[in-house]
């Protein structure tokens, strides 16, 4: 089974950016443009409980989104919703609690994407109950440094959130504020039927994508216990999954572009990793593994 269309084109996007309809620096129409010349596909402005209209800005789709907070006694939550319409956010409001408000975005066709775990200090108990959000960000640029502190990466919990059952799809997003060189870092590449928002949401939901800051998945093919990686010459090609040791989890050499992965006994799931010459890394979706 391969998990991409190697007829399919991805389009590249970023989930999560702000503007001055929040607390971004920037107008819409300027973080638009740098997007758009940065060669993405779609971008969704996602400013606090403000939620952006649809928009062709040259080529560049704007998806309707929007960021809705949350602040509990020892973490925050976050979530990034994309609606099919920004019409479709008509009755949400400060005041109603994340379950009213996530129950209201997936019953209008919305996407809501849990942003920045590990700078919101969630735990793996809260990210395990959180009931209608599917996809977190693995990545979020601008919770790392200089930007802010060093929480962009939240590998480590949503590792322990899947190997205590629940799996997310995992996005990489900008969370664009300052435009002092956070933007256009972090990405997805989406196998959308077209490039429309109801296709690009029918991907997320379906889990047809990846995250990335430069690195390519080519192919992931899931062969029996064996798992086919092709990629675009990188350094380092590494598994995770629920075991804590695994014999040669990351491959290391120079231009890398494939590895066959055993799926060892007890994975219950498997992700995969990629880091290319730069630093620059890629994140699969994690795979569940059948037995
Ligand atoms: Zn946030
Ligand atoms: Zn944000």
């Amino acid at each position: 089974m391969k998990l991409f269309d190697p007829a399919m084109k991805f389009y590249k996007g970023n989930t999560h950016a702000h503007s001055t309809n929040s607390d971004g620096r920037v107008s819409p129409e300027e973080s638009m443009r740098q997007y758009r010349e940065a060669g993405y596909d779609f971008l969704a402005l996602t400013d606090h409980w403000h939620v952006g209209e649809e928009r062709n800005y040259n080529g560049l789709l704007v998806i309707p989104g929007v960021e809705y907070d949350f602040t509990f006694e020892t973490q925050a939550l976050h979530i990034v919703c994309l609606y099919p319409d920004a019409k479709c956010a008509a009755g949400i409001r400060r005041g109603m609690t994340h379950p009213e408000i996530i129950r209201h975005v997936n019953s209008v066709g919305g996407v809501v994407i849990a942003a920045h775990p590990a700078w919101s200090l969630n735990t793996p108990d809260f990210l395990s109950t959180l009931d209608g959000v599917d996809i977190a960000e693995v990545y979020n640029t601008v919770s790392g440094e200089p930007f802010n502190g060093p929480r962009a990466n939240s590998e480590g919990i949503l590792d322990v959130t899947a190997a205590n059952g629940r799996l997310y799809n995992l996005v990489a997003a900008d969370d664009a504020h300052f435009y002092h060189g956070e933007q256009c870092v972090s990405y997805i590449m989406v196998q959308a039927e077209a490039l429309t928002v109801p296709a690009v949401l029918d991907a997320l939901r379906k889990g047809r994508f990846y995250a990335t800051q430069g690195p390519e998945f080519r192919n992931i093919e899931i062969c029996g216990d064996e798992i086919i990686i092709e990629t675009s010459p990188v350094s380092r090609i590494t598994v995770c999954s629920n075991r804590y040791w695994v014999n040669d989890r990351c491959v290391q050499g120079e231009g890398l572009t494939r590895r066959v992965y055993k799926v060892q006994p007890g994975e219950r799931f498997v992700r995969i990793r990629l880091t290319d010459a730069a630093g620059r890394c890629a994140w699969s979706n994690p795979i569940a593994i059948e037995r």
